[in-house]
Order: C-alpha cells, then structure tokens, then sequence
C-alpha cells in the first residue's frame, strides 16, 4: 500500500490524483489531504477518504459545525467514523508533510509549491511534483534539497512525464536533445493581431486539456511552455539549447526524446493527466480510464513552429532561464500577478507580456541561496508588477 499526501486536492490535479487512488484503493491509501479555500469539496474528500490530517489555508465560514476542538485545543473531526486532526493557516499544507506518507504530491498552484518541496525533500519523502513554479522559481536551491536529501523526484507534468517515460524512467539517462510539445492554448487559431481583445473567458477555454485557471491562461500566452523549458532543464539536466518546442495541435504527442543515434521516441496517448499521475506515484503501468489511441481516426498528426509575435511571453520567460540567478523567480511573480490581473479584468491579454517584460528590464542580478532570498525576490517581483498594471491599467481606462 502507498501511501499519498495530497497537497492541493481540491484542485485540477488533486481531483484527479484522488480518482487515480478511488480506482486502485488496493495499491493507494490517502494519509492527509491539504486545500485553500474551496471548503465544501474538501469536506466531501474528507468524508470518502478519511485521512489522518487535513489543512486548509484559513479557518472556514462554512463547515465549521463539523469542527471540534480536544481537550489540548487541537481542532479534529470524524469523517466516516475516523478522527481526522485539522491544521488552518496559509502555511498549514506543510503540516500535511506526515510520516507515515511515502510519496507527497504537490499539487499546489503558484509559488507556495518551493517551500512544499523543500519541506517534503527535507522529511526524506518521495515527490510527485506536479507544481511546476517550484523548479522555475527554486531552480537549484530546490534541486539541490532534492540532490542532498536523496529523494525520488517524479514528474507529473504530462509533458516531463513523456520524457521520463522515453528514458525508461531514469531522469539522469543520456540523450542528445528534448523535443517538447505544446497544444497552442485557447488561441493558437488566432492572429497576433487578434489577441488584444480576448477575453478571460475565452482564455480560460482550453482546446484540448480541463485545468486550473492559472496554468490554463499561462497555456495561451506559452508562459506555461517556457516553464516547461526550465522545468526539463532542472529535471534532466538539459541545457536551453538541448530543448526545442513545436506547438503540435493534438495534444497525442505529450513530448519526444532524441537520442544520439537520431532515434527519438515518443509517448503518445490521448489528453489525460491520469496517466502522468499514476506513473508519478508508483512507477508502474497500472490500468487507466484513458482509452487505447485510435489511428485510423486520429488521421494525422501535425507540427508548427512557436511564432514569435503570437507569443512573446513564451520567449521572455525562456529568456529569464539564460538570465539565470533570480530572473525566473521575478519572472513567476510578475506572471502570478499579471494573469490574476488579466482574470480580474483590469488589463488585457496582450498586457501580460508587457508586465513580464517591465519587471525582467528592472530585475538586477542577485544569487539565490536560500528561501528567504526567494520570498523578497518574489516579494519586490510582485510588487513592481503590480505597480506596472496599475500603469497600465489607468490608461486602460482612459
Ligand atoms: P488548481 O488551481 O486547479 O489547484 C490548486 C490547488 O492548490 C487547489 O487545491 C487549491 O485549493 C490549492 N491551494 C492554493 N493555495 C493554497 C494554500 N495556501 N494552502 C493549501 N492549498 C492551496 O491548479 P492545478 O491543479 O491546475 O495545478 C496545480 C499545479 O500543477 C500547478 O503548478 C500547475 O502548473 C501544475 N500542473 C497542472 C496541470 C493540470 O492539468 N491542471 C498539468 C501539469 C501541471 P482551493 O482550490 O481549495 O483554494
């Protein structure tokens, strides 16, 4: 029996990571759960999968009859018939880290994900990573945890998963180069000149994928296939070079290994995360809800390259890897906020590029040996974002 701390189940991945465990009870049992605000889900998560410990990131409105406080002033509740111990506060999911897991999903959104895996690699812990921003934003401070500690790091991105999967599930394997593939996102049948007035709408309208809001805007602009870039090079050791991206609009190819040969091998399967997760999670081909491919249906498979006015986010954040040092930390933030202003409405789609750009132009080079000196990069990242959207957003409405 593996057992799973889940931290972000209410989220995209964390539903389907509690699926993958609903289908294969024998080999998964869920030792803790961890969310942020959306109470009512996570309530019924706990009633089906009773875990020890639960967290939430504040103490909630609704529910809170459920809620009990021993003798010591722990907070618990019994969820089928088991006493459940509860953590609140924004912080809380690391209290989810417990030591009876053997593998900690972090499922987390955005750049809480570093200080997970940290704490994760630090606990000795197996981790099914899933939240991208630790490896953009964490870099080697991260891999190094990682390194010293001498945990296993699984991917769950469908995308470093194929890679995984191309090198026998052996991340320090050889190869020659990687070849990532990328769906386009919700506007990849637009012309540049098109994308000033989309809408969050429209952008939260995946073609091919059903994710969280944040990662599915990141999906239209190609922030999120540049951190993808970064993330293969932290993963596998790649150089920027060693990776090239071509938007393959089926989303069947989810990402190629080119060998020294000139064979590449690639995985193909249709759009599931399911599959990424299990593999993430046990190391074996255990059965899937995914259908088998169908190629005579499929007819064919296409590749395009990525245009450069389409998608200039792609190529500022692929730049703030060559910058190095703190630059995709800064770049993370500006992004975090500027798609939370995009979602909100105060700027437009097209504006998120120029906040990416505005904060990389007055970042200074710093190193980043610690956690701390990630949160004030992240800090003076958002707040100058922030003041740049505010910029923007006066003319906006003017
Ligand atoms: P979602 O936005 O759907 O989910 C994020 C999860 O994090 C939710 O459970 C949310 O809780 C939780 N959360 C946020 N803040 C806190 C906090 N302070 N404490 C505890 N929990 C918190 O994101 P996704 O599932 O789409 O993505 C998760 C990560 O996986 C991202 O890094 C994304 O880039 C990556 N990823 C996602 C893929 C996908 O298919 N969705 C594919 C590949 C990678 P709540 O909802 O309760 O507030």
């Amino acid at each position: 029996m593996i057992k799973i701390a889940l931290l972000g189940s209410t989220g995209s991945i964390g539903v389907q990571t509690l699926e993958v465990a609903a289908r294969h009870s024998e080999r998964f049992e869920i030792v803790s759960l961890a969310a942020g605000k959306n109470v009512r889900a996570f309530f019924n998560q706990l009633e089906k999968f009773s875990p020890d410990v639960a967290t939430l990131s504040a103490f909630p409105e609704e529910g809170r009859e459920k809620i009990s406080t021993d003798e010591d002033g722990a907070f618990y509740l019994t969820a089928s018939g088991k006493k459940c111990r509860l953590y609140f506060g924004e912080d809380a999911f690391l209290k989810a880290i417990v030591k009876e897991a053997d593998v900690v999903v972090v499922a987390l959104v955005g750049f809480i994900g570093v200080k997970a895996v940290l704490k994760a690699a630090e606990a000795g812990k197996k981790i099914a990573l899933a939240n991208k921003e630790s490896l953009v934003v964490g870099g080697e401070l991260v891999m190094n945890a990682v390194e010293k500690a001498g945990v296993e790091l699984a991917p769950v991105d469908s995308e470093h998963s194929a890679i995984w999967q191309a090198l026998g599930m052996n991340r320090r394997a050889p190869y020659k180069k990687i070849i990532l593939t990328a769906s386009g996102g919700a506007f990849r049948d637009k012309k540049a000149e098109e994308l000033k007035d989309v809408t969050a709408a429209e952008a939260l309208k995946h073609p091919n994928w059903n994710m969280g809001g944040r990662i599915t805007v990141d999906c239209a602009t190609m922030v999120n296939k540049g951190f993808e870039v970064i993330e293969a090079m932290r993963l596998y050791g790649a150089k920027a070079e060693q990776i090239e991206v071509v938007i393959h609009p089926q989303s069947i190819i989810h990402s190629m290994v080119e060998f020294e040969d000139n064979a590449v091998l690639a995985q193909l399967s249709y759009p599931t995360m399911e599959l990424p997760i299990q593999l993430a999670l046990c190391g074996e081909r255990l059965s899937a809800a995914c259908k088998p491919l169908d190629f005579v249906q499929l007819k064919s498979l296409t590749f395009l390259p990525v245009d450069r006015q389409k998608y200039p986010c792609f190529f500022l954040t692929v730049d703030s890897v060559r910058m190095g040092d703190n630059y995709p930390c800064a770049l993370n933030a500006a992004d975090e906020v500027a798609v939370a202003a995009f979602l909100r409405g105060d700027i437009r789609f097209t504006d998120i590029a120029r906040v990416l750009k505005g904060v990389l132009d007055k970042t200074s080079r710093a190193k980043i040996t610690s956690l701390g000196d990630l949160e004030r990069e992240d800090a003076r990242a958002r707040a100058l974002a922030e003041k740049i959207i505010t910029e923007i957003h006066g003319t906006f409405i003017a």
